[in-house]
């Protein structure tokens, strides 16, 4: 099997999109993680797919050190930068 094209028409058909497309997305990934970090919205990890309603978990339910390793790291930035306010 050699199937290149995982998103037909997206990524590939349409070139390289913006800077502005990537760092938009970027921005409504990361403000989603923060709020998940900080328990105001549910959170899905990217790894085991596992969905937490509560938002981010203090560590995997699996016991992965990866896992783990995101969600701290996540919680750390997410309390450094408080709310959305301020700057
Ligand atoms: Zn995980
Ligand atoms: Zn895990």
């Amino acid at each position: 099997m050699t199937q290149q094209i995982e998103f037909p028409g997206v990524i590939v058909g349409v070139g390289v999109p913006s800077k502005e497309t990537f760092s938009a997305l970027d921005r409504a990934t990361h403000d989603w993680e923060m709020r998940a970090a900080r328990g105001e919205c549910a959170w899905i990890c990217a790894d085991c797919c596992m969905g937490f309603p509560d938002g981010m978990p203090t560590e995997c339910p699996h016991g992965h050190q990866s896992c783990t390793d995101i969600i701290n790291r996540d919680k750390e930035l997410a309390q450094e930068q408080g709310g959305s306010d301020g700057s």
